[in-house]
């Protein structure tokens, strides 16, 4: 078993299938000591206890009757609140012993909705089943006979539940990733101060700073297979190969898993790159909570970089027309990017003209918002 996406979300396993077989097992058992001397009535809660209601009854080995009635409160990973019957009860239940077969209970609103809808129907005694049980989310107060598991408040799928109507067939548990780290894609065009501030911002944010340039001017100066290859991009101010680009971040990051989170730097550049890094980190329960931009004109940057150039050593920093070739490849093909995080409600611009300290001011302010 490993990771899942349905829809947008990913999902981990859970429990497994013999997990899930066993809590039904036991929960056969518990109805069956209670009902000794009657044929009960299960009813199965739609659409999320099909398949619990299917192997619950496979396994219950006497007499019992079977039906159904059809809910619905979830829209998305949230219980709406409002639950609604799509489909009744029709059978005659004077004087039955009915159980009722429900999946999950959460907050308990569909419980209650359960018991409005029997409290007229001269029930003899009706009993509640569920397979999953949130205690922490529970507000009712309201009695559940037979629990097969208490879970914390986790969003599940398989085995009959759902993630928009999806999931429904797993035959095990999977759960909800939820994102652990703090992953900020500090962006802006060459010479906007990237490096500079991504040091301050490392140690205040105690996150991991990964900027593609270093990694490739390392490589290059202990002169590895990949860094003879990059050379060639970078001595002449191009992009080097996404492909290749993309296959040494993956590892940068792999090889930092502890990382309460990173600061890219100089990644993604373009828009291959920035979807290759959300699939990426979605595989692992994570995401890029923002991209923070300085923003700073262009006639600033020349000059900046080619003040950089006299101490850098960096080749590409002292040949103005390298440096504008730079400017043409984040104008052509990085600069997109600002729309892409903004159509995500992720891009975050600050003004990255002023002292190092002003502008790490500027730019902690926008990731503890984060
Ligand atoms: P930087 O230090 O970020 O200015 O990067 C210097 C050079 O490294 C760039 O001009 C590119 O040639 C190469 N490079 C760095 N990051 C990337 C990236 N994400 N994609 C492609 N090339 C990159």
């Amino acid at each position: 078993m490993s990771t899942i996406k349905l829809h947008d979300k990913y999902f981990n396993p859970y429990l497994s299938k013999d997990k899930v077989i066993s809590v039904v097992d036991k929960l056969v058992q518990q109805v069956l000591e209670d009902c000794k001397d009657e044929i009960p009535l299960f009813i199965g809660i739609l659409n999320g206890s099909f398949m619990f209601a299917a192997d619950f009854i496979r396994k219950y080995p006497r007499a019992c009757e079977v039906s159904f009635v059809k809910m619905a409160s979830y829209e998305g990973t949230n219980s709406t609140g409002k639950v609604t019957q799509l489909l009744g009860v029709n059978e005659d239940l004077t004087g039955r012993t009915v159980v009722i077969l429900e999946d999950i209970i959460d907050t308990g609103n569909t419980l209650q909705k359960i018991y409005e809808i029997f409290k007229n129907k001269n029930v003899k005694t009706l009993k509640i089943a569920t397979l999953f049980f949130k205690p922490d989310v529970f507000k009712k107060a309201l009695p559940i006979d037979y629990i097969g598991l208490s879970i914390p408040d986790e969003f599940i799928v398989g085995y009959g539940l759902d993630y928009n109507n999806l999931g429904r067939n797993i035959d095990s548990i999977y759960k909800l990733t939820t994102p652990k780290m703090t992953n900020i894609v500090l962006f802006g065009p060459p010479g906007a101060g990237k490096g500079t501030q991504a040091d301050v911002l490392k140690e205040h944010f105690n996150l991991k700073h990964i900027s593609t340039g270093e990694v490739f001017r390392y490589n290059i100066k202990n002169k590895t297979e990949l860094g003879l290859l990059a050379k060639k991009y970078m001595d002449q101010g191009d992009l080097v190969p996404d492909e290749v680009t993309i296959k040494m971040l993956k590892e940068e990051v792999d090889r930092n898993a502890s990382a309460k989170g990173f600061i890219f730097d100089g990644f993604p550049r373009t828009i291959t790159q920035a979807e290759a890094l959300d699939e990426f980190l979605s595989e692992k329960g994570e995401t890029v909570n923002g991209m923070v931009a300085l923003e700073v004109p262009e006639d600033i940057l020349v000059n900046r970089l080619l003040e950089r150039g006299k101490v850098s050593g960096r080749s590409d920093d002292q040949d103005e027309e390298k440096i504008r070739n730079r400017f043409n490849e984040y104008n052509t093909k990085t600069a997109v990017l600002k729309d892409y995080y903004a159509d995500q409600n992720k891009y975050f611009g600050a003004n990255g003209v002023g002292s190092i300290e002003e502008i790490a001011k500027r730019l902690s302010k926008v990731i503890e918002k984060l």
